[in-house]
């Protein structure tokens, strides 16, 4: 198999895979019980938070476990309209947000907010400029996403935490495609709140974080129950995604620079091998090193898919989480209907052999020389 899906989710490594095996059969203990056991699993959460804190370069106290990246988005954006719920109920995002963004804010607009959504240039480039025309006075957050997980383009958040200095104006990243893909920590973004996700840099599924700091107060809670995450997130630690999450977070930071390295290595040769197909073209031209957007115009993205899936090799249609539907980030950035069609996303991590992106290139060739073209 040719896994090149990296943007979507990644595999978790053994040694992940191991210390979450440990939590489960071992140290299996609620972190809320009083015998050695739980004060066990209690410590391994803190330990766990203080390893993912210090990759931000925040306080443990400012970093929050949740469910995904979703969860931490909805919290963050919510969190931000209720602290601010004095300066008004505008937001100001991007048309090309995930769909955790997107559609809590669409949601909010029901609920009376009103929202600004800015629309990309035909590269997928939002600048800071337009988020200092969108802003009004009663303007309470402004979210945007540090790397767009379709292009792998990456938003000018620290100009953005600039300009919103000296007002009330909350700020929110979405850093799910960012998080040790593109250097940043809490101080030199400047945002006050972030969004983390596990399952994209080799942690398990369901766990992620939300970093609540600058001018941001404790966030306003989401859910009622019992005192975990300062009282902010109730619910039972799951003890084994939190320590999975803090393995994967140790295991990139030891090897961050290689990594980095190897993902824009591979970015490189995916460029100069697709760049040999006729009439292939490169979408947005992300600054993230593990994205590529491409497109066969006219040739139909999820027909490539699935004659790629038949091959063995993974690769997916704009964003795995719009399967079917057009990618609302190729429309944003005013594509032409064939071109959107035809775009393809690739993703690439640490375990990426150039012969996975030989055999990608090789059978985007053959598709574009053996189907027919849409009209
Ligand atoms: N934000 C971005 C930019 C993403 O790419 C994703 C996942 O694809 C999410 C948020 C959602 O994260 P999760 O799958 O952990 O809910």
């Amino acid at each position: 198999m040719h896994y090149l899906d990296y943007a979507a989710t990644t595999p978790v490594p053994a040694e992940v895979a191991q210390a979450m095996a440990a939590v489960l059969t071992e140290h299996y203990g609620n972190p809320s019980s009083q015998y050695e056991l739980g004060r066990r699993a209690k410590d391994l959460v803190n330990r766990s938070r203080a390893v993912v804190a210090g990759a931000l370069g925040c306080a443990s106290e400012q970093l929050f476990f949740t469910s995904c990246g979703t969860e931490g988005d909805n919290w963050a954006i919510r969190a931000a309209l209720y602290q601010n719920r004095r300066v008004g109920r505008h937001i100001v995002t991007t048309a090309v947000e995930h769909s955790a963004v997107l559609q809590c804010v669409k949601r909010l607009e029901q609920e009376g907010c009103s929202a600004t959504y800015l629309k990309p240039d035909n590269a997928g480039r939002i600048t800071a400029e337009q988020v200092a025309d969108a802003l009004r006075e009663d303007t309470a957050l402004v979210s945007i996403m540090l790397v767009n997980n379709e292009t792998g383009v990456r938003f000018p958040v620290e100009e953005v935490a600039a300009l919103l200095q000296d007002r009330p104006t909350l700020l929110h990243t979405d850093a799910v495609q960012g998080f040790l893909k593109v250097p940043f920590t809490v101080k030199t973004l400047g945002a006050d709140y972030i969004t983390l996700s596990a399952h994209k840099i080799g942690g398990p599924k369901g766990i992620g974080a939300l970093y609540a700091g600058g001018r941001a107060k404790p966030p306003q809670s989401l859910l009622y129950g019992g005192g975990q995450e300062s009282g902010l997130r109730p619910g039972t630690e799951p003890t084994a995604q939190i320590a999975g999450f803090a393995k994967a977070v140790a295991l990139r930071l030891e090897r961050l620079e290689e990594t980095l390295a190897h993902l824009s290595a591979c970015k490189s040769y995916a460029i100069e091998k697709l760049r040999a197909i006729p009439d292939l073209r490169f979408i947005g031209q992300g600054d993230a090193p593990h994205i590529l957007s491409v497109s066969l115009p006219g040739y139909p993205s999820q027909n490539i898919v699935s004659e790629l899936d038949a091959k063995g090799i993974c690769i997916s249609a704009g964003s795995a989480c719009h399967r079917g539907k057009a990618s609302h980030v190729l429309t944003a950035m005013g594509l032409d209907k064939k071109t959107a069609a035809g775009t393809v996303r690739v993703s690439f991590g640490p375990e990426t052999a150039f012969e996975d992106i030989d055999a990608l290139a090789a059978a985007l060739l053959e598709h574009k020389t053996t189907r027919f073209p849409m009209l």
